[in-house]
């Protein structure tokens, strides 16, 4: 495996182990050349993913975005990583198994939004703003109205 910081290919796997759910290998590993530290996952792939876009153009899942857009949403969230790194496994095992290999970005945001539901509400409602881009202030209070407790009002985004 190339090192990302120095390109040099003679790193080490230092640690390997099964994640909490046994669904994928961490190897924790080090560059000699740089001294530079990474972790690689290694997980099952049942099928090769393909993304239909509203313009019907097709472009290859890409799971590490995915994760980036949901590290996004739970920034600075008390979430723990191998939380996340579950669920995006579900979200992932649904994707594969709904379909012949073919997803749209609505699917996996429709995924991501059931996922985060369970794990943060404010995580959730910060993804949800930006994927569904809400058109006005009743559709964000619908949304907020299906989380399961009241939160103290916040002030931002005028109402009526
Ligand atoms: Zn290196």
């Amino acid at each position: 495996m190339r090192c990302p910081y120095c390109s040099s290919l003679e790193t080490q796997v230092k640690d390997s182990r099964p994640t909490d759910d046994s669904t994928s290998i961490r190897r924790r590993r080090v560059c000699p050349d740089c001294g530079g530290r990474f972790t690689t996952f290694e997980r099952v792939q049942l099928k090769e993913l393909t993304v239909v876009k509203r313009s019907g153009r097709r472009v290859p899942f890409d799971r590490d975005k995915l994760s980036r857009s949901i590290d996004v949403a739970l920034r600075k969230r008390p979430v723990p990583p191998e939380r996340v790194e579950r669920m995006i496994n579900g979200i992932v095992r649904q994707l594969e198994s709904a379909s012949d290999g073919d997803v749209t970005s609505e699917q996996i945001g429709e995924l991501v939004m059931e996922g985060l539901k369970g794990l943060d509400d404010i995580a959730y409602v910060r993804f949800a703003s930006v994927y569904r881009n809400f058109r006005d202030a009743a559709e964000f209070g619908q949304l907020i109205g299906t989380l399961g407790e009241a939160r103290p009002a916040e002030p931002e985004r005028g109402g009526t």
